[in-house]
Order: structure tokens, then C-alpha cells, then sequence
């Protein structure tokens, strides 16, 4: 007998069929003399609708408090219809919220973290055989606040109870069969992986690869949850992500593009000590994240800096630049956002040399000019024309990838 951990998304509980398809999976594992917790999402695009429906009352943004206590009945209502198709097909469950689960959090509403989780109850439903169904994305803070964990927090939800509880599988169910090595829809060799390393899963998830939320592989890390992300739609195995992996022959574990990215160019400043630490002290204070520098060789006493920030930072980066030009002298500032990052993903590249050299060939052979080159110890990304993104991924891909 096992505790399993699964948590659905808000497309697995889409609709009644979709709920007793779910249901099922819940009650194969139960019937197997497994204790059963389950976490959900609010059904389909419910959260967004709750969104927009706090817009019509107040355009300029509700109070966060307000916008927990709205948000947070996405879950109420799937956990319950859940529960009740459970019920129908005949097996013992509870319905839990967040606070009755023992989910406590910080009081950063709608960004909460998750302090600790009191057990108990969980415990005590589980001892009377009942099946568990838990809200994600909610908890309380010390003032007996509702707050919820941000968008995609269900993850994070499922993964604190399966670290809480010491779980022996976490399985997060969504509409993909799992972790690709490129988006299937647009890279025609991508292909499923079988496991993929906890850090390998960050990056790509940063990437905008969006199958699991980046807190909870976070979290998964730190205490060593194993994840299995599959189809709530097909019964297949899925992807295990986990801390390490066996080593393939390809060298990478995946290939992803990032659109939301601009880059901005500081053109003629002077090449003096002190000049990069005003300008990313500024944006730091404007709260801007800078992703890849490059800064050229000093030429006639002056220099170019050019970074990458997030599209929706991109104003208030360069705004900010601007205000700098008393104390800062240059030319003037540039700002593309007709860029993307393109970027492989694999914790092989660290012992294996020409990696780079065989995506940059890659991208040659397709005719595409590289602006930036950014590395780490498991990734390399490159800033080019956002227009050739999709044939960029697909021939960096390919070329580790057969
Ligand atoms: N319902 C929340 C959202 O849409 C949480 C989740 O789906 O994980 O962001
Ligand atoms: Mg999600």
C-alpha cells in the first residue's frame, strides 16, 4: 500500500465528462489499497474569467485580499464537483480547502508561499479510508486570510503535500502525455522524454516550456520529490522528473524558445570604472530583470552595452536608462523587441565539448544570424530575429536530436 499524490488541471476538470474521467483514475488507484490525496485546479479558464470579472468592478486593480477571496473559489467549486462524482461512483471521499488541509502561508496575497502544511486532518481522512481532494493554489496566513500561491500555484499545492506527507509517487496530470524535447506542435522530431533532472525541468520551464510550474520543481528539489508529469487523457507513462538522470547519447534534453524578450542598447558610453554598476543598479531598483550583457571592447575611449529584459519591463527599462543621462554620458539608447531566445537545455553539455560549436552550425546551415550568446553550465541561449524563432528551435533540435 502506497499514499500517492496526483493533482489534475484545470483542463482535466474541464467538464463532468472530464470530472468522472478523472474520477476513475482516482478510484483505480484507491481500489488498489492505495491512500489517495488529490489536488485540482479550477476548472478550465475559470480563474481568468474570475479575473475579469474583478476588472468590471474595479478596472484599476481590487485590493490583493479581495482578489484571493475571489480567486480562491475556482477550487471550491472543483474540488466539490469532484468529490461528487467520487461519491456517485460509489467510494468514500472529502473535499478539503486550502485552510482546512492545513495549507499556511505567508501573507503575500495572490504571490503567498507556503509556510508549512499541518498534516492532521489530511491524516485523519486518510486513516478513515476516505479519498481526499484537496483546492490547490490556496491557503491561510497567520490572520486566518484566504491566500492563494500565483497562477500555476496548484503544482506547488501537490508538491508540498507529497513532501509533507513523504509521499511514495506525486503524479501531475495535465492535457500533454508529458515533457518534450521541443513543442511537438511546432518541432516535428520532438519526442517525449522518459526523465529529465530537476534543473534540466527549471530551465526549460523558464523557457516557456509551461507543463509544470517553477515553484513546485523548486520545491521538488529541495525535498526531493519525485514528479511524474502524464495525460489525465490517455493512460500512458509520462515524464519522471527527478534529481539525476541517466545520460543520453543526444547530450540534450531539450531545445525551447523564449518571445518574451527584448534587448536594449546603450550605444557610445564612456569607458570608465563605475559605468555597468549605475546602469543595473537602476534597473535593479526599478525591479527590471536583466538576462544576457554583452558589453563591446572599448574603442576611443568609449563602449556599448547591450542586455535582454522581459518584453513587459522593456519601458521601464529604458526609461530609467534615461534618466540616467546626467550622471551617464552616451550616444543614445536602442530598444529591439522583434527578438527571442532561443536556448538548449541539458545537464550532458557540462562534460561534453562542441555542443556549442554544433548549435551555432546549426544555426549557420539555417541562414540565421546570432546576435547574443548567453551559457551556463546546462544551457546555451541565443538572442536572434524573433522571425526565425520556430525554424531556429526546430534546426538547433534537430541537430542534437535525430
Ligand atoms: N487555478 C489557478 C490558475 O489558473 C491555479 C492553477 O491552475 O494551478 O492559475
Ligand atoms: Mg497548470
Amino acid at each position: 500500500m502506497s499514499l500517492i499524490v496526483k493533482k489534475f488541471g484545470g483542463s482535466s476538470v474541464a467538464n463532468a465528462e472530464r470530472i468522472f474521467n478523472v474520477a476513475n483514475i482516482i478510484i483505480e488507484d484507491y481500489k488498489k489499497g492505495n491512500d489517495v490525496v488529490v489536488v485540482v485546479s479550477a476548472q478550465g479558464d475559470t480563474t481568468d474569467d474570475l479575473i475579469a470579472k474583478a476588472k468590471e468592478i474595479n478596472p484599476a486593480g481590487a485590493s490583493k485580499r479581495e482578489m484571493d477571496m475571489l480567486l480562491s473559489a475556482g477550487e471550491q467549486i472543483s474540488i466539490s464537483l469532484l468529490a461528487m462524482a467520487i461519491e456517485k461512483l460509489g467510494c468514500p471521499v472529502t473535499s478539503l480547502l486550502g485552510w482546512q488541509a492545513g495549507f499556511n502561508t505567508d501573507s503575500h496575497h495572490t504571490i503567498a508561499r507556503i509556510k508549512k502544511i499541518n498534516t492532521e486532518r489530511l491524516k485523519t481522512e486518510i486513516s478513515k479510508k476516505n479519498i481526499v481532494i484537496v483546492a490547490g493554489f490556496q491557503g491561510i496566513n497567520k490572520y486566518d486570510d484566504i491566500t492563494t500561491l500565483g497562477r500555476g500555484g496548484s503544482d506547488t499545492s501537490a508538491v508540498a503535500i507529497a513532501a509533507s506527507m513523504k509521499a511514495d509517487l506525486c503524479q501531475i496530470y495535465t492535457d500533454v502525455d508529458g515533457v518534450y524535447t521541443a513543442d511537438p506542435r511546432k518541432v516535428k522530431n520532438a519526442r517525449k522524454l522518459d526523465q529529465i533532472s530537476y534543473d534540466e525541468m527549471l530551465e526549460l520551464a523558464t523557457l516557456g516550456a509551461q507543463v509544470l510550474n517553477n515553484r513546485s520543481v523548486e520545491m521538488a528539489k529541495k525535498y526531493n520529490v519525485e514528479l511524474e508529469v502524464l495525460s489525465s487523457l490517455e493512460r500512458k507513462p509520462g515524464t519522471i522528473v527527478k534529481e539525476t538522470v541517466k545520460m543520453e547519447k543526444t547530450l540534450i534534453r531539450g531545445a525551447a524558445k523564449d518571445n518574451n524578450v527584448a534587448s536594449i542598447s546603450i550605444v557610445g558610453l564612456q569607458d570608465t570604472p563605475g559605468i555597468a554598476f549605475k546602469i543595473f543598479n537602476k534597473l535593479a531598483q526599478e525591479k527590471v530583470n536583466v538576462d544576457i550583457i554583452l558589453q563591446s571592447v572599448g574603442r576611443d575611449g568609449t563602449k556599448d552595452i547591450t542586455f535582454t529584459v522581459p518584453q513587459d519591463d522593456a519601458e521601464t527599462a529604458v526609461s530609467a536608462i534615461k534618466t540616467l543621462s546626467d550622471s551617464l554620458k552616451f550616444n543614445k539608447v536602442t530598444l529591439d523587441e522583434s527578438v527571442c531566445k532561443v536556448s538548449i537545455v541539458g545537464a550532458g553539455m557540462e562534460s561534453h565539448p562542441g555542443v556549442a560549436s554544433t548549435m551555432f552550425e546549426a544555426l549557420y546551415d539555417a541562414g540565421i544570424n546570432i546576435h547574443m550568446i548567453s551559457t551556463s553550465e546546462i544551457k546555451i541561449s541565443v538572442l536572434i530575429d524573433e522571425k526565425y524563432g520556430d525554424a531556429a528551435v526546430a534546426a538547433v533540435h534537430d541537430a542534437f536530436i535525430k
